[in-house]
């Protein structure tokens, strides 16, 4: 409840390399922590996910956008958007949503990856974006930790090509 909108599941993928000063989940930043994603765990998540009373899935961290999650991020997101379309999906991730679109063309070494991530983001219904900076940190926002973060709305934005905030 407290990673979205409505009853979630929630995936916690492991890989950070954003070290924000007192992150609460320290222990994911090594990409080989945690417990491997098999097929026994999707199977897990996909029965979660198709109960009535789960309005979707949430990929935190660590950092979803991480590059060793990418490929499998990426198909998973994929399987979601084929096999159960109504249900939503929201990723967390200290990457800006701008660090990925409308990015110059001198950063072309980092192009591979950012197509990835750039798909995994579209096929997101929100973003929350940017690290967490603990001198913003205020408990009383919705989602975040701190109010340099944002909940895009990740469909609008793309269709009206500025940010659009996810109505709370
Ligand atoms: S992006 Fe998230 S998991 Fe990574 S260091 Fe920052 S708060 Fe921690």
């Amino acid at each position: 409840m407290l990673n979205g909108d409505g009853l979630r599941v929630v995936l916690w993928l492991s890989g950070c390399t954003h070290n924000c000063y007192k992150c609460q989940n320290p222990q994911t930043h090594n990409p080989s922590s945690g417990i491997l994603f098999d097929e026994k765990a999707e199977e897990e998540l996909f029965s979660e996910l198709g109960k009535e009373y789960i309005s979707g899935l949430t990929l935190t961290g660590g950092d979803p956008l991480h590059e060793n999650n990418l490929d499998e991020v990426l198909n998973l997101v994929n399987k979601i958007r084929l096999l159960l379309p109504t249900k939503t999906i929201w990723l967390y991730s200290g990457y800006k949503f701008t660090d990925f679109f409308d990015v110059p063309i001198w950063r072309a070494s980092e192009i591979k990856n950012n197509i990835k991530r750039k798909e995994i983001i579209s096929m997101c219904d929100v973003m929350v974006d940017g690290k967490y900076i603990d001198k913003l940190r205020d408990v009383s926002l919705h989602w975040r930790g701190s109010s340099n973060q944002r909940v895009i709305d990740v469909k609008q934005t793309l269709q009206k090509g500025g940010i659009v905030l996810w109505a709370t």
